[in-house]
């Protein structure tokens, strides 16, 4: 049934920032048709009224890890090496294929409710990763990172490989291309240059991105120098990681040079900057990578860095930290803030998404303006990147298809992914 969003504040995510008032949006199988101030005429269909709201495109999460939500809260206070080797990885042990279906449920309802329409994932457990987020409706790209702690090893037996082409012919493609396997190499201080070889010829030969995550903290980026006598950044250039669509998480402390490096290769930067400071990993460059011509995404991390999956927290980061750090109210605009958490994601992923024009998917959200932190209402973008929250949200649809309305979830029964939560995946965590 095709969806006619009507007299709606629509906020088209263009070059020129366009904020269409009184618009009309049209919504036919899966794509937006039609983007009008006239009534298209002959319409049947379901019509919603969009006065006193903001129509925008869905948000991108472009680096998360979903089932970490089963930790949010297990270990604050701690930098990333201590928290990962003396927290995490020890809990994550205890994860099965049962608990990582649980806590990737709970996270899709809570990205669902707070606008995300896409996100691209780096874990494992993968199959049941995909068919949850299959069933709530929402697109992504899926990787499970790859690591070695061996120099040498075959491609044709690691784990990480097989893992990786299996993903790719089970699921790369599937719901019309909503759903999408990319290559991973968890990171350069986890894997061998054996492997990130490997990784960009796979990728290069199957027309798969690559995800990654790169120069996170100083201690990664300065073991890089010692171990290979260049930055991150360029070892990886060296053995082919950066020749498809590639994106990378953090960028940190990566320096001019490779912001030259990577915005020639066009790689995307996805900017977490609630993780980086809660880790105590740093403050990305953003005014740098953006003036440098790199596109840059935004992401929020698992939610055991962060820890909420409400992009709106990252939207408002990304446009205040940096005027701060800086000493300069200019650098990052409202409507660059946006467009990294809309169309830059969707470029990262691949999918002609991100804005309202007609051909584009139809990932939209609905926000409602009429409340007292939105009023009065001189700017849209000023008041999305600096007033709104996710719960402003009161409907999410994603691939035209409305899964979330009013706050309720209409493709997710959340009652009995609590019950789970509780009953399952949290007494196996907390077992001895
Ligand atoms: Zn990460």
């Amino acid at each position: 049934m095709d969806t006619l969003f009507s007299y709606v504040t629509a906020v088209l995510m263009d070059d020129a920032d366009t904020v269409l008032k009184d618009a009309f949006v049209l919504v036919s199988q899966g794509k937006i048709a039609m983007v009008s101030t006239a009534r298209p005429e002959g319409f049947s269909g379901r019509e919603i009224d969009g006065r006193g709201k903001v129509l925008m495109p869905g948000l991108v999460n472009a680096h998360t890890h979903v089932p970490m939500t089963l930790l949010r809260g297990w270990a604050d206070g701690f930098d990333l090496h201590t928290w990962l080797h003396e927290h995490i990885f020890p809990a994550e042990a205890r994860f099965d294929a049962r608990s990582v279906r649980a806590g990737t449920a709970l996270g899709l309802a809570e990205m669902i409710a707070a606008g995300v329409t896409s996100f691209s994932d780096m874990y494992f457990f993968c199959d049941e990763i995909v068919e949850e987020t299959i069933a709530a409706g929402l697109s992504a790209n899926i990787t499970q990172g790859l690591t070695s702690f061996e120099a040498d090893f075959s491609p044709e037996t690691h784990p990480g490989f097989i893992k990786l082409r299996q993903l790719k012919e089970r699921w790369h493609g599937a719901e019309g291309g909503r759903i999408r396997v990319d290559a991973c190499i968890h990171g350069e201080y986890t894997s061998p240059p054996k492997l990130w070889a490997a990784a960009a010829d796979y990728a290069r030969a199957n027309g798969l991105g690559m995800h990654v995550h790169l120069s996170e903290t100083k201690e990664e980026h300065e073991g890089c120098l010692c171990r290979h006598g260049v930055t991150p950044a360029r070892a990886f250039d060296r053995f082919g990681v950066w020749d498809v669509r590639a994106y990378a998480a953090h960028c940190v402390w990566i320096t001019d040079e490779d912001i030259a490096l990577l915005a020639e290769r066009g790689v995307t930067a996805v900017h977490n900057p609630v993780s980086n400071l809660k880790l105590g990993s740093g403050i990305a460059r953003l005014p740098a990578m953006l003036a440098g011509g790199m596109n840059v995404a935004l992401g929020t991390d698992g939610v055991a860095s962060n820890n909420s999956q409400d992009l709106f927290d990252e939207i408002k980061l990304a446009a205040t930290l940096h005027k701060g750090v800086l000493n300069d109210p200019k650098p990052v605009t409202a409507g660059e803030a946006l467009r990294m958490a809309t169309r830059n994601g969707a470029l990262a992923q691949g999918r002609n998404a991100g804005r309202i024009a007609p051909g584009c998917d139809a990932d939209l959200i609905l926000l409602d303006f009429a409340r007292p932190h939105l009023t009065p209402c001189h700017n849209v973008l000023s008041n999305l990147v600096f007033s709104a929250r996710g719960s402003d949200v009161v409907l999410n649809m994603s691939g035209g298809r409305i899964i979330y309305e009013n706050g309720n979830f209409l493709t997710i029964d959340l009652e009995r992914v609590l019950l789970e939560i509780r009953e399952y995946a949290l007494p196996r965590l907390r077992a001895q």
